[in-house]
Order: structure tokens, then C-alpha cells, then sequence
């Protein structure tokens, strides 16, 4: 109900909102009404309020507040049900103990701050409090499972076009799973899955975005940076979460259908970070030991997979064991 009271004032912008008004659309009493306005003052909302007019939404907080989130999902949104922390080890793993005892496709996990953020194969993820969007969502595709990694690239898409939309940035995808602004990593995508030979018991796509970072710790302060550095504007996390759901929830919903990546590798290799560009290829965890490739990435297949003209012909890269780098840099 007051994430319905938030998108009435949302939607009227600059106008007032009689109470009556947000009686009705939430389906509440004027006392109810009055007792959730308290409530979203005491949350840092800040709500105008003036006698025979209504109410004027003037500010929201810097916050990751689910009713926030919910008042601006489109009709349509896979997300049913959001479960808002405010320190997390992993949102992934959250989300992974839910659906491991049956929670159903549509919870989303939102944290301010992660303890133990995961990249792919054991990777950190740097989750400073309060500055980044750390989020998961539970998923039960009925899909096969080796279609699964396509979600990854799917997420990628809906990242980046979220991106665009409410930060008006050109953000780039480095293949298969990072997002990156000015040539540096601005969001880690990792899908993790728990599967039986040919049916996926559940999915969980996890999204790390730095938002309004300012400092980066000195091991990846080379790599990475955050839409506000690169922007020189502050991000408003809880409208651009809820344009990366909503995104995500028309892009999935459209790979539920097509299985495969069909429908997706023109606007994907649009935003290619990487391609009709020189890439090297790691194979090991380790950048300097293990099998190394170079060749030139032309784009995706309907798989999901990088496809790579090299002296040996053309590879299709899949993204599970691999790392990949410009050959002079990291994108
Ligand atoms: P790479 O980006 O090296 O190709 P990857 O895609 O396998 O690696 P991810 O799982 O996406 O890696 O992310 C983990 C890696 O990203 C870490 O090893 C670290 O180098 C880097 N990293 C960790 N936290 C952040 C962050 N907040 N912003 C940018 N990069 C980060």
C-alpha cells in the first residue's frame, strides 16, 4: 500500500495529491493514509503536505527502500516480492538459501552493503556500503540447463540499457558478464543455478553496480570505476534498481520464449565492448600462467558464446572458464 501511495505523488510530479485521491488508489482509509505519509517522513521521504490540497512527494532518500523500489515497477515486472537488508554477506547467496526451501520466481534480494560479494569462480566482489546497487533475483526458468548461461548475457543486456535510460550513459558490455563506462568495470553480473541433468531446480541472477563510488580499493582501482565518476552526476539507486528489473523482466521474458539468444545478438554486439576488436583469451584463473588465445571478437552466437576469428579459424568462446582482455588494455 505505500509503495502505491509513493507511485500516485511520483506520477502527479510537481502537483498535489488530495488525500482522498490516495485513499482510493490504495485502497485505505484517510487515517491509514496519514499513518503511512508518517512512515515514509520517518524513512527520510520528504513529503509536502498542505491543508484542502494534499500531498507533494519533494524528495527521496538515498536509500534502497523496497517500497521505493516496488512503487516504480512497470506492469509486467517479474519481480513479485522484495526482501531489502541492510548487510548481506552475498545477495546471491541469500537468494540461493531461499530458493533452495521453494521461494518462488520474482523475489528480489537488495542489500546497502555485502560482506563477502562474489565474482565468478571465487572471485570478490568490492561492495562498499551505501554507494552500490547489490541485488539478486530469484529465477525458475523452464528452460534446459545448458541454456542457463544465456541469463548472464540477457542480464548484461538489461543492465546496460537501464543504464542509458536513467543515467543517460553509453555503457558498454565486456563479454559475457561486466559492464563497463570510459573503457572501466562499473557492474559484475553472476548467475549461479542449481540444476538436475535437464531441468533447472532454480536460477539466481546477482548484479553488483557502483553507483556513486568515489575511491576504489588499490587492487582494482585500474579496472573500475562508477557511473557518478564517470558521469559527474550522483545515481538515483533505487530508480535506476527498479529500471534494471523492469528492463530485465521484458528482455527474460522474451528469452523464456526463444531459449536461446536469437532475439538479442544485433542489440548485443551493439553494445559490445569488445568487438572487431583484438582480445586475449585467459583459460586459467590466473592471468599470467595457464592457456592464453588471441584472435578478433566479432560478437555472440545464439549460445551465448564469443565468437573469436583466430590463426586456427573461428572459436566459440563459452564464458564458464574463461577471462577475456583487450590486447592493450582491459576492455
Ligand atoms: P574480469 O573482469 O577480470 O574479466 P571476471 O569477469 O571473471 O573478471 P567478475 O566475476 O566479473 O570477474 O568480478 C570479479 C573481479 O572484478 C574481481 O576479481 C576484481 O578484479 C574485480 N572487482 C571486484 N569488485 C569490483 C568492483 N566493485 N568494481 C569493479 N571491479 C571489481
Amino acid at each position: 500500500m505505500r509503495s502505491e501511495i509513493l507511485r500516485t505523488l511520483r506520477n502527479a510530479g510537481d502537483s498535489f495529491v488530495s488525500g482522498q485521491t490516495l485513499c482510493e488508489r490504495a485502497g485505505v482509509t484517510r487515517q491509514a493514509v496519514w499513518k503511512n505519509i508518517a512512515q515514509l517522513k520517518a524513512n527520510g521521504f520528504v513529503i509536502e503536505s498542505v491543508p484542502n490540497k494534499g500531498y507533494k512527494l519533494v524528495a527521496s532518500p538515498d536509500a534502497l527502500y523496497p517500497d521505493d523500489i516496488k512503487s516504480r515497477l512497470a506492469d509486467g515486472s517479474v519481480c513479485r516480492k522484495i526482501e531489502s537488508l541492510e548487510v548481506t554477506d552475498s545477495t546471491n547467496i541469500r537468494a540461493k538459501q531461499l530458493a533452495e526451501f521453494g521461494e518462488e520466481e520474482g523475489t528480489l534480494i537488495i542489500a546497502e552493503q555485502q560482506t563477502a560479494g562474489k565474482g565468478r569462480r571465487g572471485r570478490q566482489w568490492e561492495s562498499e556500503p551505501g554507494t552500490g546497487i547489490y541485488m539478486s533475483l530469484v529465477l525458475r526458468p523452464a528452460i534446459n540447463p545448458v541454456h542457463v548461461p544465456c541469463i548472464t548475457l540477457v542480464t548484461a543486456l538489461a543492465v546496460a540499457k537501464a543504464i542509458k535510460k536513467t543515467c543517460g550513459a553509453d555503457a558498454l558490455i565486456k563479454w559475457p558478464n561486466d559492464i563497463v563506462l570510459g573503457g572501466k568495470k562499473i557492474c559484475g553480473i553472476l548467475a549461479e543455478m542449481s540444476s538436475e541433468m535437464n531441468f533447472v531446480n532454480y536460477v539466481v541472477t546477482g548484479i553488483g553496480v557502483n553507483a556513486n563510488n568515489r575511491h576504489f580499493p588499490e587492487e582494482i582501482e585500474k579496472t573500475a570505476t562508477s557511473i557518478c565518476l564517470q558521469t559527474g552526476r550522483k545515481t538515483d539507486r533505487a530508480q535506476l534498481a527498479a529500471c534494471i528489473v523492469n528492463c530485465f523482466s521484458q528482455y527474460y521474458n522474451k528469452f523464456k520464449e526463444s531459449k536461446n539468444l536469437m532475439p538479442f545478438i544485433d542489440e548485443y554486439d551493439s553494445l559490445l565492448a569488445n568487438k572487431d576488436k583484438e582480445v586475449r583469451i585467459f583459460y586459467g584463473m590466473e592471468e599470467d600462467s595457464g592457456k592464453t588465445e588471441t584472435g578478433m571478437a566479432k560478437g555472440i552466437n545464439k549460445d551465448g558464446a564469443l565468437v573469436v576469428n583466430t590463426k586456427n579459424g573461428t572459436e566459440y568462446i563459452m564464458s564458464g572458464e574463461v577471462s577475456v582482455r583487450g590486447l592493450y588494455g582491459y576492455v
